[in-house]
């Protein structure tokens, strides 16, 4: 059974809104038990199931996920429950996920198939609309095009990124007087933590597309010079990938398949040029 760890927005000592605060806690605690009673393995780093204070702060909350991987308990999915503020009310409403994208920590699972799912079962459930698609990169959040860092939840549990999909998900806008007003009835996190379940048992519900194994070749190149990139290291390792999955041969390298198309995803991140190559096909 899926593995899900949860935790409610800024219900830690590093604090935040209190209206936010108030809103995400009973989101989180329905969200954990609609979970159970799918199957799902929870477990919520916030105590009492989102409703309680967690003695830390949110760099803290991650990576007690972390923790817990090494512990055994490798999390499926980690999602923390947020609510936000854009200061533009009613013309900021609606909700989305939030999907990693820094560099080479990028989740195209959670941005193109799971995030919009989670999103559009939100909108469905409630009158929450859509912000956007429904996606929002992080690249994109005010943290790291204003503050130039990355979210905490995403940094610290980046040694996850193969295995876990990582999200933040906003429920909706309190700034915005409509949104705040549905999240404030009485049947909203029900409504919400139902919806955010529904869609996760349906993604892990889907049947496992197209598994094969590949074998990889995989050149790094610690600096890229110019035309003729010289590859200092060369690695080589094996995966098993689904179409669309995110590969990885080690800590350090990390690729997409492009599905459909025999050739590797080239791409740069931190740490230099990616190149992979299709080796071989195991029937
Ligand atoms: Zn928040």
């Amino acid at each position: 059974m899926p593995k899900i760890a949860l935790s409610a927005g800024h219900h830690s000592l590093t604090g935040g809104n209190r209206t936010e605060i108030e809103l995400v806690g009973p989101i989180t605690k329905a969200l954990a038990k609609h979970c159970r009673d799918q199957g799902f393995d929870v477990r919520v780093v916030t105590p009492e199931d989102g409703m309680g204070i967690f003695r830390g702060g949110l760099r803290q909350v991650a990576q007690t996920v972390v923790d817990w991987a090494h512990e055994g308990w490798n999390a499926d999915v980690f999602l923390e429950v947020h609510a936000e503020d854009n200061g533009r009310g009613d013309a900021g409403r609606g909700c989305f996920t939030i999907f990693p994208d820094a560099g080479s920590d990028t989740d195209a699972i959670v941005r193109d198939t799971l995030g919009p799912m989670i999103s559009h079962a939100l909108r469905n459930a409630t009158d929450i609309p859509l912000r956007g698609t429904g996606v929002l990169s992080e690249r994109k959040t005010h943290v790291f095009q204003d503050l130039h860092a990355r979210l905490g939840v995403f940094e610290v549990t980046s040694k996850l990124r193969v295995h876990c999909r990582r999200m933040i998900v906003e429920v909706g806008a309190y700034s915005s007087p409509k949104d705040l007003r549905i999240m404030q009835q009485e049947n909203f996190a029900d409504q919400a933590g139902q919806a955010i379940c529904g869609a996760l048992s349906e993604f892990f519900g889907q049947p496992e597309p197209d598994l094969r194994w590949y074998r990889v070749l995989v050149e790094v190149a610690r600096t890229r010079e110019g035309p003729g990139t010289q590859f200092r290291d060369a690695l080589q390792g094996e995966a098993r990938l689904h179409r669309d999955d995110v590969f990885a041969v080690d800590e350090v390298v990390i690729g997409e398949l492009i599905s459909g198309n025999p050739q590797w995803a080239h791409r740069a991140d931190q740490l230099g040029f990616v190149s992979m190559t299709l080796l071989e096909e195991d029937a």
